[in-house]
């Protein structure tokens, strides 16, 4: 394998996962550990090596306990010792339960985040089980909780795989400290004051960190910051209308740049949840990219097989963090948070130009994109505005007049990128929002095309992913989606620049069914209207309620948050397998049951477009 970089690349340029490992760098112990859930893959996209990494440039001796055995003697977690400052904990890129569990609570077949897609490599509910296990084995190591997991579980949440509501992950697993949201702020805040030699337990006043306190102890003092009290954990358990209505102040809370602390007392605690930092700048946000990673797995993973998560990024970028769409069943805004914090030009050209140097690059870039790819460097024309603005998302029901949706600088990248020699095709892999490329209130309608032109033209890979959700106005308004009047411009556009360029590629729609306020005349109207447009629907999915969402407290309470009217939701299996069906009218099989559905309603008109008379 001479091509393989991790042949000639240096074992001590990955961060230390064994003792050898680090007495290769001449460390004989560690400041800092750091268990994930994932395998290690030192690249930026995965946020152990991104942490990792970080606390390395600080000049600390840090270490990764990937995806520790939990049912043995626990070696793996005693490998190193104790390390001298604290225990980093995450479950990995994903919540354990959404990767381990399909929406019908079936163990799935693959695990994206580990070698060879082997399912066995990570517990149920991982960061409160690896937390466990520290405490256990040393009780007098602090231990810091972050990654999405922790994040989303940060306060009282629904568990649709338990089926209940669950207190704070604190509580839960006995961790000291919760970093939610993107990690990289709290971090360099707690280890420049680590480095200080303030104790682990006094680090309670810095921004985006969680702890728990005893109920009757004053909450730190700081001047600037106001607080704000959530319904308590015994609460929301009695009462389902005071957790629904928790989540609206949560929501608004963490789209504030000003945002208050929120506290939630469980039984004789108080959680105390600090507010976030305001939007990463571009320094920033190009300091995390820009770390030296490896951009490859460890290779001791090379005799288990591809890591899958890996091989689908390896050959993308990144182009910017955050997500103003704030759609109800995602969790991308209430993590990454609403305001977009984009890298430089200057940092991504960077990162392509490494790529290309991949000994296994073949000349095709995977995706040049972000949460939404076509929201990159898009913010408020008056920030002012924005920093006094709590609203969960910047285009729903229409787009902000202070938004501005330029995609002058997003077309500047793909133009650069598809100059350069190296690169055969740059696609564009991520969800689009195409409604921002429709806006007939737009100022700048010419580049608006332009934009879509270049994308259309040059960055397909012969089928682009989008998703309209649903098509139905009542569903959508739940979801915080346009109007499915805006995938049929976009269609229209999308089908008329392939003819005029004579490019055989086509859009293939995402759609989800049993989502709050989706009934089955609704799937039956998004059969109808699917149909005339052509399609024979592939890529479905059920709603899965994940923790903290809007429309899993939805799901739960039965109570839109904002609005407190009451909102139906298929919950039974019986009811989600029925609205899915509609997605497959077309199969016999299933035939005689939309018929006898719509029968039942009156919709005879339905049936007939579906089926004919
Ligand atoms: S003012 Fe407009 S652009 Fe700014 S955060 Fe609010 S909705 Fe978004």
């Amino acid at each position: 394998m001479k091509n393989d970089i991790t042949e000639t690349t240096p074992i001590t340029s990955w961060l230390p996962i064994t003792m050898k490992d680090a007495k290769k760098k001449g460390w004989d112990e560690l400041d800092v550990i750091l268990i994930t859930g994932d395998a290690y893959v030192d690249h930026p996209a995965f946020g152990a090596a991104v942490i990792g990494r970080i606390i390395e440039s600080y000049g600390l001796r840090v270490a990764i306990i990937p995806q520790p055995n939990w049912q043995d003697d626990l070696r793996d977690f005693k490998k190193f010792g104790k390390p001298k400052l604290f225990f980093g904990v995450t479950a990995g890129n994903m919540d354990s339960m959404v990767n381990k569990y399909t929406a019908a609570k079936r163990k799935r077949h693959n695990d994206s985040y580990t070698p060879g897609g082997d399912t066995n490599f990570r517990p149920d509910y991982a960061s409160v089980e690896y937390t466990k296990i520290l405490k256990n084995l040393y009780p007098d190591v602090p231990i810091m909780m972050g990654g999405i997991e922790g994040s989303l579980r940060r306060v009282t949440h629904y568990d649709y795989w338990q089926d209940k509501l669950m207190p704070n992950i604190l509580t839960q697993s006995g961790a000291d400290l919760l970093i939610y949201g993107m990690g990289e702020q709290p971090l360099r805040d707690m280890i420049k004051l680590l480095k200080k030699g303030v104790p682990f337990s006094s680090l309670n006043n810095i921004n985006q960190c969680a702890f728990l306190q005893d109920a009757s102890a004053d909450l730190p003092k700081v001047n600037k910051w106001k607080t704000f009290k959530l319904a308590s954990h015994d609460e929301c358990l009695n009462n389902k209308k005071a957790y629904a209505r928790n989540f609206r102040f949560i929501e608004t809370e963490s789209n504030k740049q000003n945002a208050r602390r929120l506290t939630q007392v469980i039984g004789d605690k108080v959680l105390v949840i600090n507010p976030p930092y305001k939007v990463m700048t571009e320094k920033e946000v190009d300091a995390s990219f820009d770390l030296p990673y490896t951009r490859q797995p460890h290779p001791k993973y090379k005799k288990r097989g591809a890591i899958p998560a890996y091989d689908m990024i390896k050959f993308s970028v990144n182009m910017h963090r955050g997500c103003f769409g704030g759609c109800t069943f995602c969790t991308i805004s209430a993590h990454q948070g609403k305001l977009i914090a984009s890298r430089s030009k200057e940092s991504i050209m960077k990162e392509v130009d490494r790529m290309t140097e991949q000994p296994d690059f073949k000349g095709y870039l995977s995706d040049l994109g972000g949460p939404s790819a076509n929201m990159y460097q898009m913010k408020g024309i008056d920030q002012k505005m924005c920093d006094n603005c709590s609203l969960p998302s910047c285009v729903f029901p229409k787009i902000c007049t202070n938004l501005d949706t330029d995609p002058s600088k997003m077309l500047d990248i793909y133009r650069e990128v598809n100059s350069n020699p190296k690169i055969k095709k740059a696609f564009v892999g991520s969800g689009l929002r195409y409604d921002l490329m429709f806006d007939p209130d737009s100022t700048h309608k010419k580049k608006d095309e332009q934009y879509v032109e270049q994308l259309i033209t040059h960055h397909v890979s012969g089928r682009l992913k989008v998703a309209p959700e649903h098509t139905e106005d009542h569903v959508l308004e739940m979801m915080r989606k346009p109007s499915f009047k805006y995938f049929k411009i976009f269609k229209d556009k999308f089908d008329e620049v392939c003819a005029k360029k004579n490019l055989n590629q086509e859009i293939i729609p995402y759609f989800i069914s049993s989502h709050p306020a989706c009934r089955p005349e609704d799937m039956a109207a998004l059969a109808v209207k699917t149909k005339k447009l052509g399609y024979k629907l592939e890529q479905i999915q059920d709603f899965t309620p994940t923790p903290m969402t809007m429309a899993t407290v939805v799901y739960y309470s039965g109570y839109n948050p904002y609005s407190m009217e009451k909102v139906k939701t298929a919950i039974s299996y019986d009811e989600k397998s029925k609205q899915r069906k509609f997605f497959f009218w077309y199969k016999e099989e299933n035939k005689n049951f939309i018929k006898n559905s719509l029968a039942k309603i009156k919709r005879f008109d339905i049936s007939k477009d579906l089926f004919g008379a």
